[in-house]
């Protein structure tokens, strides 16, 4: 199957703001095996817009629009496509209650305007909008390429791609199959380490397919597999999942996109009952931050430490001067010191501590990069690790997080 996007929006023609959208939905579609052949960015110009779409319509099977499904009176999306469609625009009810009930309830006056986002093309499928008020559209074009309309925020696009548009397209199927797939989550693991691992595999691939992808500080491996039935392409899937397990499980913390290392480790340490703390130099906070973007993380985080300057780890953490003096700060001793510290002041299970130098510039004579990584567990005694992370500061940082927690990680 053949699909394009096209990104609606004189904002994006100018480049006030990027297509995010865009780059989201073409890496969904490539991750189920749907080609998109063709990208186009058009103002809000409907005569412009007509001749985009027209043009999508003679040379692909699928057409996605982004944006312009809004109330404001540059929001001509749909009535740009019904009217090349040669279809009507129908009230979707269940979307029009939504926002008069939302009216009602917040005092807003029940404008025509707002009425405008519960329309839909007639005979499409409407795709609940679970974030605002505009509908989305399945419409399956008798006559040329199916056209599937999506509102531009992010916040609501990509729930919508994920939790409407996606099921769609993988129950339908290309020409061969079913599809389905799965995204592992490694880290600890290079991905040119991973790959080699892989080769083999990588090399006969057919079905499934296997397509690797380094985010920071972590590689995922997206695994497709096509088949006459979801079961049956899962069953595949699985299988090879298994393969990857058995060379590198234990690299492997998670499936899926919407599951972080964070999420994981957090779960493990709730499940568990082990409370955790941390003492940071050069993460600043950061691991604490992450800790927290996870609900339910204040069952086994009561607080911890954030120690940027030499004065701040004596004094806060108690730590003797002479450590730091002797071995300097960013040293296996401070580090063991640190999460030690820390784990006792807060009568934690466990602390992570991090020192290190974020960089530009060296520290101590170390490059940027060197960061040594802290672990207190329960009665044992403090170890500490040297890693050496690269390619600038957020990201010697970034990593030294997920480093961290991925050395809490079961
Ligand atoms: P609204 O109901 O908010 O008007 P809409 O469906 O009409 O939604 P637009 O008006 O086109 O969508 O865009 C709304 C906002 O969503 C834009 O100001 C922009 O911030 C964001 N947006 C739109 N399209 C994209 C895109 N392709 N990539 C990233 N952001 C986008
Ligand atoms: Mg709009």
């Amino acid at each position: 199957m053949n699909a394009e996007i096209i990104a609606v929006g004189t904002e994006l023609l100018l480049g006030q703001i990027a297509n995010t959208n865009g780059a989201y939905l073409a890496q969904k579609l490539a991750g189920i095996g749907v080609n998109v052949y063709y990208q186009t960015v058009v103002g809000d110009n409907p005569k412009r817009l007509q001749t985009v779409f027209e043009g999508a319509q003679k040379r692909s099977d699928l057409v996605i629009l982004i944006g312009g499904l809004g109330p404001t009176k540059d929001d001509l999306t749909k009535q740009v496509v019904a009217k090349a469609l040669h279809v009507e625009l129908a009230t979707d009810t269940a979307a029009l209650e939504k926002i008069t009930a939302f009216q009602k309830q917040s005092g807003r006056l029940n404008t025509a305007n707002n009425r405008l986002q519960a329309l839909k093309l007639a005979d499409a499928e409407s795709l609940p909008n679970e974030t605002g008020f505009a509908v989305g559209d399945y419409y399956r074009n008798p006559s040329g390429a199916d056209v599937v309309l999506l509102p531009g925020p992010p916040s609501e696009f990509t729930i919508m791609v994920d939790r409407q548009l996606m099921p769609r397209l993988m129950e339908q199927g290309t020409e061969n199959g079913v599809i389905f797939s799965k995204v592992m989550r490694f880290i600890g693991i290079g991905e040119s380490e991973l790959v080699t691992d892989l080769s083999d595999l990588i090399d006969q691939q057919t079905n499934p397919t296997i397509a690797p992808y380094a985010k920071v500080g972590e590689v995922t491996l997206r695994i497709t597999a096509t088949a006459e039935s979801t079961a049956a392409a899962e069953s595949r899937v699985d299988q090879m999942v298994a393969e990857v397990l058995k060379r590198d499980g234990k690299y492997c913390y998670g499936y899926g996109d919407d599951n972080s290392l964070a999420q994981v480790v957090v779960h493990q340490l709730i499940e568990r009952h082990l409370s955790v703390t941390a003492a940071e130099s050069l993460t600043a906070g950061e691991f604490q931050s992450t800790l927290g973007d996870v609900p339910g993380v204040s069952a086994v985080f009561p607080g911890g430490f954030v120690t940027y300057a030499n004065e701040a780890k004596v004094s806060l953490l108690s730590i003797p001067q002479h450590i730091v003096d002797d071995y300097g700060v960013v040293s296996k001793e401070t580090a063991v010191w640190m999460a030690q510290q820390a784990k006792a002041k807060l009568a934690t299970d466990v602390a992570v501590s991090f020192t290190g130098v974020a960089g530009p510039d060296k520290l101590e004579d170390q490059p940027a990069g060197t960061v040594w990584i802290g672990i207190a567990y329960k009665d044992q005694p403090a170890e500490a690790y040297l890693f050496n992370f690269a390619n600038g500061r957020a990201q010697i940082r970034r990593s030294s997080v997920l480093t961290g927690l991925n050395l809490i990680r079961q």
